[in-house]
């Protein structure tokens, strides 16, 4: 395809050939179904997302049933997408188009992005692809190609890179067609322009692509400059008994805001101390356990497992923010997905 045809020309008739066509929140003008799947795309591949869509979808069909949900079943059908504050700003959001549109998810683009959690690119996103609005989006793939195409390097991040970014996306807007334009933007981030050895051979807008013209496509977009690592360390309690483990409630801000989590304990602390103070429980055995880590955007967490059995009765203390929870039913609880992933293992090793 040559360039003397439009961008936005060139990037529809390739989606129509090329792109996707059966995901399963494509075929449908339901802003619902599309601000869900918008909201899982952010920070996680097709590939993972599809699943956790479809089982979002079947647990809660419609935005009311999303709003009236507890939380706890929200942030279940969220744990292992990571990033637990989309989870919940969803679920504010849910509610808010209850009490304020009637449960009808709205379909333009002011009104979507009044709701919480629900940014430009987002709301674009939705507009264009439920309500055929003629928006700009810039989600993570949009900015790779958008940046690349017309030659914008720099950090993303900063604010007059990103505003020379959002005119250069809306100045590539279809006349018509944004449908097909939004979803090709997508598709061709994904599937072509990829972050490393991009394939520009099989690219619909390579004959004036600024960065593979002047051979600087692996200096774009530029990269964030990040903080030394922050590493923080933490001791973890994996406190079994008769088939059950002592989980705790996370604050509702801040990492894994609102999931269950294992007993957390500073790393030099003597777990039999801690658990007999805390939670009126006296160690029979510890042992320690593997350590691992875990990166957040931020810093990267180590943590120290200890595995204790308990001595006798594993009651808990009134008001105490933990519950016992049966092994068996950890597969449907709300769950951060590294505790998930370690309490697999103990189960394993019995
Ligand atoms: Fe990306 Fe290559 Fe296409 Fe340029 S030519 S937009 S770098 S895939």
């Amino acid at each position: 395809m040559n360039a003397r045809r439009s961008f936005s020309a060139r990037l529809i008739a390739w989606q129509l050939e090329h792109g996707r066509h059966d995901l399963p929140w494509q075929c449908t003008r339901d802003a619902y179904r599309i601000w869900i799947s918008e909201v899982m795309l952010q920070q996680t591949q097709v590939t993972t997302v599809i699943p956790y869509f479809e089982r979002f979808m079947a647990r809660f069909p419609t935005v009311m049933a999303l709003a009236v949900a507890p939380e706890d079943d929200v942030l279940a059908s969220w744990s292992g997408l990571g990033y637990y504050a989309r989870a919940r700003n969803l679920h504010r959001a849910a509610r808010e188009v209850v009490e304020r549109h009637a449960g009808v998810f709205p379909t333009t683009f002011e009104e979507i992005a009044a709701l919480p959690g629900v940014g430009r690119s987002t709301a674009g996103a939705i507009a264009a692809l439920a309500g055929g609005e003629k928006r700009a989006i810039l989600d993570a793939n949009a900015k790779r190609v958008i940046a690349r195409h017309a030659g914008i390097g720099g950090d993303p991040s900063n604010a007059v890179v990103l505003r020379e970014l959002w005119a250069a996306a809306e100045a590539r807007l279809p006349r018509t067609r944004i449908e097909p334009y939004t979803q090709g933007l997508m598709d061709l981030g994904s599937d072509v322009c990829l972050p490393r050895n991009p394939r520009c051979l099989l690219c619909p807008v390579q004959a004036d692509c600024v960065a593979r013209i002047a051979g600087t496509i692996d200096a774009i977009p530029g990269k964030k400059k990040r903080a030394a690592g922050r590493r923080e360390r933490i001791a973890m309690l994996v406190v079994v008994s008769r088939g059950e483990v002592l989980l705790e409630k996370r604050p509702p801000r801040g990492i894994w805001g609102g999931l269950w989590s294992l007993p957390e304990i500073a790393v030099d602390a003597k777990p039999a101390d801690a658990l007999r103070e805390r939670w009126g429980i006296e160690a029979a055995g510890i042992e320690a356990l593997a350590p691992f880590e875990h990166a957040f955007t931020h810093y990267t967490l180590e943590v120290k497992p200890w595995r204790v059995r308990p001595r006798a009765a594993n009651r808990l203390a009134q008001g105490n923010a933990a519950t016992w929870l049966a092994l068996d039913d950890l597969e449907g609880a709300a769950l951060p997905s590294p505790v998930r992933k370690l309490l697999g293992r103990v189960a394993l090793e019995g």
